[in-house]
């Protein structure tokens, strides 16, 4: 590990203009990703700004029905919060479907949004990958990826996008409040994350010293419901192979809204338009939900050893919608 400097400001512009200085500048928030991406030299800071002492851990409701998350809010304290439980249970779900007690007691919702991929090349640093160190090459199409993604992927990088807490944001159309040296702006998670094309190394559309404030859930809908089921190798402590949220409204047998989103199969929270198209005005039958699995992964692109995941992928959804609307 690089020596680094440290510091923890208290106010929001000092920790904005120390971060704006550098892209090798970087926020600490719970440290659960980031300290280890630094002891595996994938991350090499110059400076640590540690985000802990503005104040931005509060969970809010607002006056229209909705809820704002502090970037700082713990995952466990979001996931246990009454409010999520009742109103976005798909998010509660999905937290406590990840890591360890120990681990969401420290990570933060805004360090969540930007965890970086478990594609065991980008974290060993002898070999070639082009989101670690662009243009060296992708270890992983020809390497063993059986983790990797399905969807969204391209010629230069197929890691996929590892966190459930963003696949049930996706799917509740949550949106990203950031403060950065240029101002304030809020941005919907549809268009938060990049694709990784050609530039895989840039993620999400984040510029050096924008410091995410909170995320904003929109009301829930009247009469919705929400879930989030998680497959994965193990029953807990392990990562999504494939995951579903879902965010359905069913009335009289008929489906009159649908969200839908994949984790564990795209290279970011895979938003399933086609899925959703599928869905509304439909009867909420398994005949119906076959057919919505199958628009879903449509367009899904295995490599060598994860074409077990498109199967997996549909009856993950099959079985998610079956269960949101019993
Ligand atoms: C063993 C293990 C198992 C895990 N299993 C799962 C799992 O099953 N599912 C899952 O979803 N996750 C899992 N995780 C990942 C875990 O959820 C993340 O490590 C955690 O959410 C990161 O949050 P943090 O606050 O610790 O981020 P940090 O490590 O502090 O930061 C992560 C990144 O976000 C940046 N950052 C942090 N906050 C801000 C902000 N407010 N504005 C701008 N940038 C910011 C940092 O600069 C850094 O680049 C696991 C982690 C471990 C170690
Ligand atoms: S899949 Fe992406 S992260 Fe993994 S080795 Fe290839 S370029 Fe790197």
């Amino acid at each position: 590990m690089d020596t680094f400097s440290y510091s923890r400001p208290t106010s929001l512009d000092r920790a904005i203009q120390s971060a704006a200085k550098s892209s090798r500048v970087k926020f600490v928030a719970g440290g659960t990703n980031l300290i280890d991406m630094m002891k595996l030299n994938v991350e090499r800071p110059s400076e640590l700004v540690d985000i802990n002492a503005l104040g931005l851990d509060q969970i809010t409701a607002t006056a229209t029905g909705g809820l704002i998350l502090g970037a700082l809010a713990r995952n466990s304290d979001v996931a246990h919060h009454p409010i999520v439980m009742r109103d976005y249970p798909v998010l509660s779900q999905a937290l406590l479907s990840g890591a360890s007690p120990q681990l969401r007691n420290m990570a933060t919702t805004g360090g969540n949004l930007l965890q970086r991929t478990r594609c065991v090349y980008f974290r060993d640093t002898a070999h070639a990958c082009n989101k670690r160190d662009p243009g060296s090459g992708c270890s992983a199409i020809d390497g063993p990826n059986r983790m990797l993604a399905i969807l969204g992927t391209s010629k230069d990088c197929i890691a996929t996008n590892p966190s459930d807490q963003n696949v049930a944001l996706a799917a509740l159309e949550a949106t990203i409040q950031i403060q950065g040296a240029k101002g304030k702006r809020s941005v919907p998670i549809a268009e938060f994350y990049l694709l990784p094309g050609t530039t895989p190394q840039r993620e999400t559309i984040l510029q050096p010293g924008d410091l995410i404030t909170s995320v904003t859930l929109p009301p829930p809908a009247p009469g919705s419901k929400s879930l989030y089921l998680k497959l994965r190798d193990r029953a807990a402590y392990e990562f999504a192979l494939a995951s579903a949220a879902i965010v359905i409204k069913v009335t009289a047998g008929k489906i009159v809204s649908a969200r839908v989103a994949l984790g564990g199969v795209g290279t970011k929270p895979w938003r399933s338009h086609e899925a959703e198209a599928a869905l509304t005005g439909q009867s909420a039958a398994r005949a119906t939900f076959l057919k919505a699995a199958e628009a879903a992964l449509r367009d899904a692109q295995p490599q060598s050893e994860n074409a077990f995941k498109v199967e997996l992928a549909k009856r993950c959804l099959v079985r998610a919608l079956t269960l949101s609307v019993a």
